[in-house]
């Protein structure tokens, strides 16, 4: 027999798990996810950083609009802090000064962020190699994100809601019947009000099947690997430190180091593997600039982060599919941004005016529509 939902989201990753979260507080909601696991994609592969000065104008409004949720989230929502301070360093060459000034301008109104001299990055990473930098931008409102209790968290919330999650379900066809979307995943059809196109790397499949408009969603690969730390280093007060070009970063993960060409690959969407060519780049990037021997790569992986030509999010209901809601291209600041994002479009999706404090935040119903990729 088929089951019948207000809501029907598709893809169980961090967007997905967020935004269900919220519908499911005024709606029946369905979540399905093609893994046996959410957060198998991108969502579980991500460097878990919160940067608010990190991404074009619509995610930085976003993520400080996130930031009150992370630093004091609902009381049931999780038992540990979901932000561990990590200030982020901005590295420059003497060939990359330039970037530098531009920074600062862009961030001129910021009181976090605040441009050093070689002497005082030598003093936040020890490890980088003398006279490597000549100059660097220290944003202190940085911060790590427990990205899995973030995501159980809504996880939680949603199922304390009542929501439906199957996992193990392949959405396979969509069609549009009267007032609504019937839902088929090989073995079982679905039916929902209104259909919400969460699925990552995967939107514009989706897109297709649904008869909607092609946002030009286009996955690229970004490739990470964790080494062991330099014995006697002191990691807790170690910042993410990045090449101000993003040619590279590095991080503490745990007793370990993370390590990224920040490469940005286009892909078709997928599985995505680490590719051996950018493990071999990272290292040599990373051995010019710091004091560290790569001997033994503990782990690599690769993610995707998905983009649309202005590289900020899309939020908004479709112009061509009725009753389909676009909610994709995160890029690479899905996690930081995900607790505004997901109630700016459970707004929209319920036909509720913007919370106030998004509006305050610069953003109105139109900001992330598809019209502006149209
Ligand atoms: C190396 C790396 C570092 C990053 N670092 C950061 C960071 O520091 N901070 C930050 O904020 N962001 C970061 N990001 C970006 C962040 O990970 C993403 O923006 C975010 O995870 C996107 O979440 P999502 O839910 O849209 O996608 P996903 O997590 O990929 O979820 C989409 C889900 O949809 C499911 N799906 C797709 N098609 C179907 C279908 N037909 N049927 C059913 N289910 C389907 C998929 O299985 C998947 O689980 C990073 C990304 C990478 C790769």
């Amino acid at each position: 027999m088929t089951k019948n939902y207000d809501i029907a989201v598709i893809g169980a990753g961090i967007a997905g798990s967020s935004v269900a979260a919220v519908l499911a507080e005024h709606a029946s909601v369905l979540l399905i996810e093609k893994e046996q696991q959410p957060g198998y994609h991108s969502t579980g592969r991500s460097a878990a950083m919160y940067i608010p000065s990190y991404g074009p104008p619509f995610i930085q409004a976003l993520t400080k609009a996130s930031g009150e949720f992370f630093k004091d989230p609902p009381s049931n929502f999780c038992n540990t802090s979901l932000l561990s301070p990590r200030a982020e360093m901005l590295i420059a060459r003497t060939d990359q000064l330039a970037a530098i000034d531009l920074f600062m301008q862009a961030h001129a109104s910021n009181s976090n962020v605040k441009k050093i001299d070689a002497d005082e990055i030598q003093s936040h990473c020890p490890l980088l190699k003398r006279g490597y930098a000549a100059a660097g931008i220290l944003d202190t409102s940085g911060s790590d994100i427990d990205v899995n209790a973030l995501h159980q968290g809504y996880l939680k919330k949603f199922k304390q809601h009542n929501g439906t999650l199957i996992l193990n379900s392949h959405v396979n066809s969509l069609k549009a019947e009267t007032g609504g979307w019937i839902i088929n995943t090989g073995s079982e059809n679905y039916t929902a009000g209104i259909l919400v196109n969460a699925a990552g790397a995967w939107a514009d499949e989706i897109g297709l099947m649904a008869s909607a408009e092609n946002i030009g969603l286009q996955p690229m690969r970004r490739t990470a690997l964790t080494i062991n730390a330099p014995a006697r280093l002191d990691l807790s007060s170690m910042p993410l430190v990045a090449d101000i070009d993003e040619a590279f970063y590095i991080k503490p993960e745990a007793q370990y180091l993370l390590l990224s060409p920040a490469n940005v690959d286009p892909m078709p969407p997928c599985d995505v593997q680490p590719d051996e060519m950018d493990i071999a780049v990272c290292i040599d990037e990373v051995e010019r600039a710091f004091d560290i021997e790569v001997r033994t790569i503990v782990r690599s992986w690769a993610g995707l982060r998905s983009f649309v030509s202005d590289k900020e999010p899309v939020a908004g209901f479709s112009a061509q599919a009725d009753n389909f809601f676009w909610l994709a291209a995160q890029g690479g600041y899905g996690i930081q941004s995900c607790p505004a994002l997901s109630r700016y479009a459970a707004s929209l999706i319920l036909g509720n005016s913007l919370p106030h404090d998004l509006i305050k935040f610069g953003l109105n119903t139109d900001s992330l529509g598809v019209g502006r990729l149209l």
